[in-house]
């Protein structure tokens, strides 16, 4: 299997910071806390683009952010939220997160958005942490970040059309001039390089896959053993173009080589011979005799197959053949492709659970409940520490550090924040 391989670094929006402000009445020196919270930041999704069966815009996009949350605003105004972003990917593909290889989002199906990266929360403005004793807080609570990832896409890659035709005819040359001879065809590379594959790329936005067949019959004709594992890549194509040399300067005959490559098709792959054909009749611009061409075309009109005259090397007719290819391909059904390792695709999920353990006399604390209130205090305020400390207190931590024999002095590691324990 061909596979296409990129890295992009995408990062979830952050959370608007939440606002601290205070009402101004007439006559009243300083009303009540009426800071809004911060928007939250934009999630990033992947969808299933159903018109793309490559990465190869990714080769030249790497970073994708989703907008962040506005803050807060005083008189109680919301932030407004991020804008998401969605992430096109053709189906088949795989994110995986690149720092330990695990799948995220598996897009298999049409239709399909994954949720991939979250958005950061926004902040809570001051008007949240009024208490009877605490009329006019100072603080409020800055948005979170957004989650941050470098992602992994592959993509399993099947040629859609595979090239035959006997030695000299012309394949690669058709292959190299549809892959890279214009702008508007992509060179493309691939980590597990198969030389003879090459993704072409229409001037209206379509790709396909085209691979060049060189075992089947040049190897098969020399008698050397094929390249099975290749075969049965090949045996995936959606469609052939059997390419035909009909200039008659290397004195074949196009019908015979025709009959004769159909054959060995038949021999090695009753599946493949039975695929969709298209002639493509090379070489146009050097015939050196008509009737070649017209007798492959009067058994093209027998066979019911379409013939295309083309010169690989003048581009002649190349164009309108591609462009047939990839308005033949939409109509040709895929084959399901995936296969990786273990099928297990790690959701994002709340994880509201934390661990206290003790370690050379320091206690340590981690999970997601109580890193999410670390990172979101203001270490600097004294009322924002006060606040801090009830939230571990209503998470049962303090509770938990007592029952564990926490002494005055101990020190109480939280994220990367030591604290000193006071009784
Ligand atoms: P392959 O063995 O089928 O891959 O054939 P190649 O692409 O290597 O081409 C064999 C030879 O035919 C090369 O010398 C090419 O330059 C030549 N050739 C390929 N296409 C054309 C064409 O359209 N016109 C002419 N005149 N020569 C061509
Ligand atoms: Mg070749």
């Amino acid at each position: 299997m061909f596979t296409d391989y990129v890295k992009i670094i995408a990062k979830a929006g952050k959370g608007g910071n939440g606002a601290i402000s205070f009402r101004r009445e007439k006559y009243v020196a300083a009303g009540g806390p009426d800071g809004g919270d911060g928007g939250k930041g934009g999630d990033i999704y992947f969808e299933v683009d159903p018109n793309s069966n490559t990465l190869i815009d990714f080769r030249f996009k790497k970073k994708f952010n989703a907008e962040s949350g506005n803050n807060g605003e005083g008189n109680n105004k919301y932030g407004r939220g991020g804008d998401d972003l969605t992430i096109k990917v053709p189906i088949g593909t795989i994110v995986k997160d690149a720092s330990n290889n695990r799948v995220l989002a598996d897009l298999s199906h049409e239709g399909q958005k994954e949720l991939v990266l979250k958005g950061g929360r926004g902040g809570k403005g001051n008007s949240h942490f009024a208490t009877s004793t605490r009329q006019a807080p100072r603080f409020s609570q800055d948005g979170e970040n957004g989650e941050e990832k470098e992602l992994i896409l592959e993509l399993k890659l099947l040629a859609d059309v595979g090239l035959i035709g006997f030695p000299n005819v012309g394949k690669s040359t058709f292959l190299g001039r549809t892959t890279s001879a214009t702008p508007k065809i992509a060179d493309y590379h691939f980590t597990t390089l198969e030389p003879n594959l090459g993704v072409v790329k229409t001037d209206y936005g379509d790709s396909f896959v085209i691979a060049d067949i060189p075992g089947i019959i040049e190897g098969a004709s020399e008698g050397v053993g094929l390249g099975l594992q290749f075969l049965r890549h090949i045996e995936r194509t959606r469609l052939l173009l059997h390419v035909i040399d009909v200039s008659g300067s290397e004195g074949r005959n196009p019908v015979d080589d025709f009959e004769k490559i159909n054959s060995e098709l038949q021999r090695y792959s009753e599946k493949l011979s039975k695929r969709t054909q298209i002639i493509v009749a090379n070489k146009i611009d050097s015939m050196q005799d008509e009737k070649l061409c017209s007798e492959l075309e009067k058994l093209a009109k027998q066979k019911g197959l379409e013939i295309f005259k083309i010169s690989a090397v003048t581009g002649e007719g190349v164009l309108e053949l591609i462009k047939h290819v990839s308005e033949l391909l939409k109509t040709l059904p895929k084959e399901d492709l995936l296969e990786y390792d273990d099928k297990k695709v790690y959701r994002l999920e709340e994880k509201d659970d934390y661990t206290i353990r003790k370690e050379e006399g320091k206690y340590i604390i981690e999970g997601e409940p109580v890193e999410r209130i670390m990172r979101r205090v203001n270490i600097g305020d004294n009322e924002s520490l006060y606040y801090f400390q009830k939230s571990l207190d209503s998470l049962g931590v303090n509770k938990r550090l007592k029952e564990m024999g926490v002494r005055e002095g101990d020190i109480v590691q939280i994220a990367d924040y030591e604290l000193e324990w006071e009784d």
